[in-house]
């Protein structure tokens, strides 16, 4: 766990927003696409979310032959190939479109899931990824989550969930970069590998995303 200078403690303001990232069973030990310890994030979240005015979740839901399935190539997972927008790191089969592998870890139903007022599903084309719930891996085609904030006029996002390394990471740099001030909040969050956390520790310093803990959040009204 990165946990450094970078490390900011927060007074919450009006228009707040939490992303909660991919807290789906197939991220989950036992599942598909197993995180260690990927469950620890659920009681976590459910304690920040009714602090937030805006609860936002994402769901990784692909179709069945989806480009980031290694099965698809005939290939072996966690290699990398090519697949035209760039390279694509290939994945056993995870979060199938309506399977309880996509299905969100059921204690987040409460208070999370209840509270959110929108769920972005990425990775819903056969032929592109998604690890950002803002723009797809072809770096074109935006979910819709940019306009959704703009229309509400929030400044500023939180990201928690799965994985650091890979979608909570790529979501806090685009949030970073369209001009959100952008904190992730690491005992909220549980990464991969080790390699790929320093290669996103990085990334999204380098795109100015501070780090916040759960405990470091404060309410003034
Ligand atoms: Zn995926």
């Amino acid at each position: 766990m990165i946990d450094n200078e970078n490390t900011f403690s927060v007074n919450k303001e009006p228009g707040d927003t939490l992303i909660v990232v991919d807290v789906q069973n197939d991220f989950m030990p036992g599942g598909a696409l197993a995180v260690t310890d990927g469950h620890e994030v659920v009681p976590i979240i459910n304690r920040l979310s009714p602090g937030f005015d805006h609860v936002i979740i994402t769901q990784d839901w692909h179709p069945p032959g989806h480009v980031s399935f290694a099965s698809t190539h005939n290939d072996l997972p966690f290699l990398k190939r090519n697949v035209g927008y760039g390279e694509q790191t290939l994945w056993p089969d995870h979060c199938v479109r309506g399977t309880q592998g996509a299905e969100l870890h059921p204690g987040l139903i409460r208070p999370t899931m209840e509270l959110a007022e929108l769920i972005v599903r990425k990775g819903r084309d056969a032929k592109r990824d998604s690890y950002s719930a803002f723009i797809e891996a072809d770096r074109h085609t935006h979910t819709g989550l940019h306009a959704y904030l703009t229309t509400h006029k929030v400044k500023r996002v939180f990201v928690a969930g799965l994985a650091l390394d890979y979608c909570v990471a790529a979501t806090a740099i685009d949030a970073a970069n369209l001009g959100y001030e952008t904190y992730v909040v690491l005992d909220a969050c549980r990464a991969v590998s080790e390699a790929a956390m320093a290669l996103a520790d990085e990334r999204m310093r380098y795109a100015g995303v501070r780090y916040t803990r759960s405990t470091m959040i404060r309410t003034y009204w």
